[in-house]
Parts: C-alpha cells; structure tokens; sequence
C-alpha cells in the first residue's frame, strides 16, 4: 500500500465553521461544499457540519444530488447556476436552492410547471463580470422573477472580486452597488460574503454568508487578522520516506537535473507526486515536514514521487512521516498556503486538486 494518505480533521472543520458564525454573528453561514468540499470530500463534510450549518453551497447538480441520496436535507444552493431548463422539475423536488444570472434562466422559469416553488438567488454582477445582471437591470429582473408560479423566496446575491486585499475601491464599488439595490428592493434576504468578507469586511455579511476556503483552514486574507490566525487546517497531506540517498557535492537531482548538490547530501525520497495532485510547480526548497521538522524539496517533482533534502535531519530515515501540508503528529503546522506561495498558486488549487488515488481517511 502507498503510505500516501489525505487525513481529514472534521472537529477541525467544525472550529473553523463556528469561527465563520463568530466572525459574523448576525448572520447564517451557508457552508461551500464545491468541488467535493475542496477536495475533502462533499459527504463527509456536509455530515460533519449537518448539526450546525443550516444550508450548503455546491457548483454542480450532481454534487448536490451526491448529498441528498447521502442523506443531507438542508437546502443546497447550485452556487453557480449551472443547471438545464429540463432539470427544473428535479430542482423542485428535491429543494434544491437556484442561482439566477442570466436572462435564458428566467425564461426557463418562466415556462417551468413545477411541483413545489424553487427557492432563487438572484445574482447581480457589482463588479466581478463573471456572472449575474448589472445593477441597473435588477429591479425589473427581481419584479419578473417575483412574479412566476414556479418561483419561491427571492434574495440578492453577489460574489466579491477583491475582497481578501484590506482596501480596494472594487470592493467598496461592489458593496455600494449591492446595499444601494437592497435598499430599492424593499430588504429582501442578501447573501453576499465569501471566506474573506466573512473574515473581514463585517459591512458586508447580509443574512448570509458563503464561507468556502475558510472552512478547510487556510486563511484567504493577504494580511492575516485575529480571526484568520485561529483557522485550524483540516487536511493533512501525509506521507513517508520510501528510500534514502547520499551524494557528493555536484551531482544532479530528479527529472531536467534543476537540483544540484552544493555540498554532501542526504536525500529522502517522498511517496507524493504530481499524479497525487502535489503541483509540479513547486520550487527547490519548497517545505515538507519530515517527523515534524522542516525538510527542503529537491529538484523536480516526479509523477509518484518527490526528493527532499534531509541533511539536516540525521534521525530521519526510511518510513520517516512526512507532513506534505497540515499539521504533523507532534502539532507542528505546516500551511497548505506557504506550499502555494512556492508553487506559484493558491491553496485552492492545492487542496481541490488532490487526485482521487489518494485516499482521505479520518484524522
Ligand atoms: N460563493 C461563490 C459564488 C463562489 O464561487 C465561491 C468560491 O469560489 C464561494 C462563495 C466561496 O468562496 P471562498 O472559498 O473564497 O470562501
């Protein structure tokens, strides 16, 4: 068996989301489950937090489809509206949760005969550009929507662009924009903060918040607050030292020879590759963990395996535990942010993309 496991802390989730609940205590969080929970798996996560979230968030209909035949009964809210005409019916009766964007959906509602009203988000773009209606064409699309038998509880929604930087006049921009039309609306229920509005822009909670990355412990601010500082990581991408080297100074390291030995060398050989989801743009000296202390990448990352310098670790050897990210036996934390920085990317993209071969196991 490879020793390569993903070990998931679900107490360490359910910090994290009450920590979500205290940063923003006058509203509801909705907990984001997308892409499988940022990778930590959906069903887990969803049952882990099933006693304190009161709704979750996902992409796809399929994630949330996965949830109820898991059992989950909370609402679900496709967060990105992606869903067919032809789905309608299915949304409806299983009380899934719309997000409205664009002009072809309110149509498909329009001509929807559904068993039970769909519950909508109305998405308006502030700012971002990615989805949802401008703000000027709002209140005629809310007036519509509001006026469909197929349509249940309407709120307004809109997704921060910037919202991590501490000031940023987009952000202030969206959030103008957003309050202005909340207001003309007549107070309709608002969902508007990501992790990082969540953490840190308490003007912007609304009724609900979207926590996605905070949840799985990695601070999503550019400058660390009280609040994100107690973040606990909820993945540990743990493996071992499968072999052990010693070379003379000068020799070449791992695929395109990049690493080369400046001095006499102890190398261990990590069972963790790109095929794993460890980005094979991480960089010499990139941090792994080996028994708690901080051992340096060597050279490219392989496939199915990587190389760290352990000079200076004389007691590590052949099964040592190596901590890829999260927190070692001994406590010691490594954060999955730090191994983004060296690999030029965001923890996001680190922990979603941890392939299916690994397996996640309880911590
Ligand atoms: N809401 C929407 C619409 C999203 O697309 C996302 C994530 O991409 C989130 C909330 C959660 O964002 P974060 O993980 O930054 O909290």
């Amino acid at each position: 068996m490879r020793p390569l496991q993903a070990l998931i802390d679900t107490e360490a989730l359910r910090h994290n989301y009450r920590l979500a609940c205290r940063a923003a205590p006058g509203s509801r969080a909705l907990a984001v489950l997308k892409a499988n929970a940022y990778g930590h798996g959906a069903l887990e996560c969803a049952r882990a937090l099933s006693d304190l979230a009161p709704a979750f968030g996902v992409a796809a209909i399929e994630e949330a489809l996965a949830l109820r035949e898991g059992g989950i009964t909370q609402p679900i809210v496709l967060l990105e509206g992606f869903f067919e005409p032809g789905e309608l019916e299915l949304i409806a009766a299983q009380q899934l949760v719309c997000v409205v964007h664009s002009e072809w959906q309110l149509e498909a509602l329009a001509e929807a005969r559904v068993s039970a009203p769909i519950a909508v988000w109305l998405k308006c773009d502030s700012g971002m550009h990615r989805l949802g209606f401008t703000p000027e064409a709002v209140p005629d699309v809310w007036r519509r929507l509001n006026a469909l038998p197929a349509v249940g509880e309407c709120g307004l929604m809109t997704h921060f662009a910037t919202a991590d930087q501490p000031a940023c006049a987009l952000f202030d921009r969206q959030l103008t924009a957003v309050a202005g039309l909340r207001q003309a609306l007549g107070e309709p229920p608002v969902c508007w903060a990501n992790s990082p509005a969540t953490l840190s822009r308490p003007t912007a909670h609304g009724d609900w918040v979207r926590p996605g990355i905070m949840l799985y412990g990695a601070d999503p601010l550019t400058h660390a607050n009280d609040l994100s500082s107690a973040l606990q990581p909820v993945m540990t991408l743990e493996s071992r030292l499968i072999a052990v080297r010693e070379l003379a100074a000068g020799e070449p390291v791992g695929y395109g020879s990049r690493f080369v030995t400046e001095r006499r060398t102890r190398l261990g050989v990590v069972a963790c590759g790109y095929g794993d989801g460890y980005d094979r743009h991480a960089v010499d000296g990139t941090p792994v963990l080996v028994d708690g202390q901080r051992a340096a990448l060597a050279g490219r990352v392989s496939m199915d395996m990587l190389i760290v310098d352990i000079t200076g670790l004389p007691a590590a050897g052949v099964g040592s535990r190596v901590t890829l990210w999260g927190r070692a036996p001994d406590g010691t934390v490594l954060p999955v942010n730090e191994v983004a920085a060296c690999c030029d990317t965001i923890s996001y993209t680190l922990l979603t993309g941890v392939t299916a071969r690994v397996p996640r196991r309880p911590w």
